[in-house]
C-alpha cells in the first residue's frame, strides 16, 4: 500500500449523489476494490461505508462516511451519505465542500425525485463539474441505458451543468463481486479515469472580483486606516478602487498600499492574508464584520432567497414549527445581524428536520453572494443552517 502522507499528489473531494437505492454506496466500495487491485487503496466493504459514523457539522448530526483513496493521479476524500437527510444536510451545512461529484442513476429507474433534487443543491453549494454513472446496466437493454443518458443529459443541461459531461455505463454491484464482462471492473476503471481527467484540480478564484471579509482594523498615524482580512478570492492591487460594504454602510476608497508581513507590496491574491492601506477612511467607520470588495461588485441588499435547514430537537433545534415573519440572528462570515425569514408562497410552515426555499430580509444590507453559508441561532443555539441561493433588489 502506497503512503498517501509523502506523495505529492493533489487532493480532491468528490462524493456520490443521486436517488435512494440506485447504488451510490455499491459504487463507493467497488471503486476502492478496483484501486485495492492496482496496490493504490484498501478495500472498504458496503457494510463499513453504509454504516457511517455520525459527525457534527455546525451543531448538526450528519451520517456520512470519509473513505479516502488514490488513483495514479490524485488523492481524493469521497463522501457518501447513507440517507437522503444526511445528504442535505451535508450540502446545506457546507459539512465537506465537494470539487466534483458522481451522479448514479439506476438503468432501470432513471431521473427520480432524489436524483433533481441533489443535482439542484449541487448546483446551489458551487459544484461545476459532475460525472454521470448510470449504473445497473446488468440488468438492463443497451437502448434503455441510451435513453437514461438522455433524460440525464437534459436535466444537467436544466440544471445549469455541462450537458457535454461524461456518461459512464456500468454495475457497481458486477464490479463489486468481480464478475467479468464490460460494464463490470472496466466500468469501475472508466469511471476512475474520468474523474481524474474530467474533475480539475482545485483552484483558487484568481479571476473574480477581490473581496476580502475584513478580520480586523487599525490606524497608522500619520498614514491612515489599515484593514486586515484573508483574501477569499481574486486579486487585489495598489490604487484599486474599492468599497467597503456591512451594516447598511457604504464607502468608496482606494487603496492606497498593500502589506503582508509589513512588507509592502504592489499586488496579492486570493488565499494571501494581508493589510490594506484605505484612502480617506476613518478608523471608527470601519467595524469587524464588514468587507472590502472591488468597486461595483457586489449586489449590495438585505433581501436573499436562500435554502434552509431546520435543526431537529434531538439535533439541539427547536421543537415548534417556523412559521412566516420567523425573526432571529443570522450569522456568516464574521458578522451576524437581526433577520426576518418568510417562506415561500404555498409553503405554510417548515417542521424541524425539514428543509425549503426561503425569503430573508436582513436589518442591514450585507454583502453575500450566491453559495455562502449561514446559521440562524435562538439564545446562541444553532436551530437552522442554509446558503444563499439569489440576492433580491
Ligand atoms: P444507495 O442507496 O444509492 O447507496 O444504493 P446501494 O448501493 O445501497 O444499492 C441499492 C441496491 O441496489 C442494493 O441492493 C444493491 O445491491 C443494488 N445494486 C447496486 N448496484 C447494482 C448493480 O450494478 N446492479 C444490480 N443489479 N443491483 C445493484
Ligand atoms: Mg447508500
Amino acid at each position: 500500500l502506497r503512503n498517501y502522507s509523502t506523495d505529492k499528489k493533489v487532493h480532491i473531494n468528490i462524493g456520490t449523489i443521486g436517488h435512494v437505492d440506485h447504488g451510490k454506496t455499491t459504487l463507493t466500495a467497488a471503486m476502492t476494490k478496483v484501486l485495492q487491485k492496482d496496490g493504490l487503496s484498501e478495500f472498504v466493504a458496503y457494510d463499513q461505508i453504509d454504516k457511517a459514523p455520525e459527525e457534527k457539522a455546525r451543531g448538526i448530526t450528519i451520517n456520512a462516511s470519509h473513505i479516502g483513496y488514490s488513483t495514479i493521479k490524485r488523492h481524493y476524500a469521497h463522501t457518501d451519505c447513507p440517507g437522503h437527510a444526511d445528504f442535505i444536510k451535508n450540502m446545506i451545512s457546507g459539512a465537506s465542500q465537494m470539487d466534483g461529484a458522481i451522479l448514479v442513476v439506476a438503468a432501470d429507474d432513471g431521473e427520480m425525485p432524489q436524483t433533481r433534487e441533489h443535482l439542484l443543491l449541487a448546483k446551489q453549494v458551487g459544484i461545476k463539474k459532475i460525472v454521470v454513472f448510470i449504473n445497473k446496466a446488468d440488468i438492463v437493454d443497451q437502448e434503455s441505458l441510451e435513453l437514461v443518458e438522455l433524460e440525464i443529459r437534459e436535466l444537467l443541461d436544466t440544471f445549469g451543468f455541462d450537458s457535454e459531461a461524461p456518461v459512464i455505463y456500468g454495475s457497481a454491484l458486477s464490479a463489486l463481486n468481480g464478475q467479468d464482462g464490460e460494464y463490470s471492473e472496466n466500468s469501475i476503471r472508466k469511471l476512475l479515469n474520468t474523474i481524474d481527467n474530467y474533475i480539475p484540480d482545485p483552484q483558487r478564484d484568481l479571476n473574480s472580483p477581490f473581496w476580502i471579509p475584513i478580520d480586523n482594523a487599525f490606524s497608522v498615524t500619520g498614514r491612515g486606516t489599515v484593514v486586515v482580512g484573508t483574501i477569499i478570492r481574486g486579486v487585489i492591487k495598489k490604487n484599486d478602487e474599492c468599497e467597503l460594504l456591512g451594516f447598511d454602510s457604504r464607502r468608496k476608497t482606494t487603496v492606497g498600499d498593500i502589506q503582508v508581513f509589513k512588507k509592502s507590496i504592489p499586488q496579492a491574491a486570493a488565499g494571501d492574508h494581508v493589510g490594506v492601506l484605505l484612502r480617506g477612511v476613518k478608523l471608527n467607520s470601519v467595524d469587524r464584520g464588514m468587507q472590502l470588495v472591488a468597486k461595483g461588485s457586489i449586489k449590495y441588499t438585505n433581501r436573499f432567497k436562500a435554502n434552509i435547514y431546520f435543526l431537529t430537537r434531538e439535533e439541539g433545534g427547536r421543537s415548534k414549527p417556523i412559521l412566516s415573519r420567523y425573526s432571529q440572528q443570522l450569522f456568516s462570515n464574521t458578522w451576524n445581524v437581526p433577520c426576518r425569514l418568510d417562506l415561500e408562497k404555498g409553503i405554510e410552515m417548515l417542521l424541524p428536520g425539514e428543509h425549503g426555499p426561503v425569503n430573508l430580509t436582513l436589518q442591514w444590507k450585507m454583502p453575500m453572494i450566491n453559495s455562502q453559508p449561514f446559521t440562524i441561532r435562538e439564545n446562541n443555539i444553532t436551530v437552522a443552517t442554509g446558503i444563499i441561493t439569489e440576492s433580491l433588489e
